[in-house]
């Protein structure tokens, strides 16, 4: 069965679940597979990281109240974050590690850091 390496583009000869002309290509493209979701996956924890660190650096005393805008000035990125918790009244705390905001009303935010509830 006549195929096309999905690596260097040569035709090659091979069953039909076969992607590559060698080895060779093979490792080349796993590698590069690799190397891309390591970036991807590294991008991801700056941006967690990041997240985390404003939150700590404007809540030194554990719980602040502030305008989100304050965060956002600092680059914070409200769509990342590791988890969340719902309380029995369905207010959402959003984490970033140990450090987390609740939204109250009119874009102000509750910063908190991690309670023994939080799962
Ligand atoms: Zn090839």
């Amino acid at each position: 069965m006549k195929k096309t390496c999905v690596e260097c583009g040569e035709s090659f000869h091979g069953r039909a679940d076969k992607k590559y002309c060698s080895a060779h290509c093979r490792s080349v493209h796993n590698n590069r597979r690799n190397r891309d979701f390591n970036n991807f996956m590294r991008n991801i924890n700056n941006i967690l990281r990041k997240n985390r660190r404003i939150l700590a650096d404007l809540n030194p005393k554990g719980k602040t109240r502030l305008h989100r805008d304050k965060l956002l000035e600092q680059g914070f990125k409200f769509s990342y974050f590791t988890n969340e918790y719902v309380t029995k009244s369905g207010r959402v705390y959003r984490f970033c590690y140990d450090q987390g905001y609740i939204e109250t009303e009119n874009g102000y935010l509750t910063l908190v850091v991690r309670q023994e509830y939080v799962e």
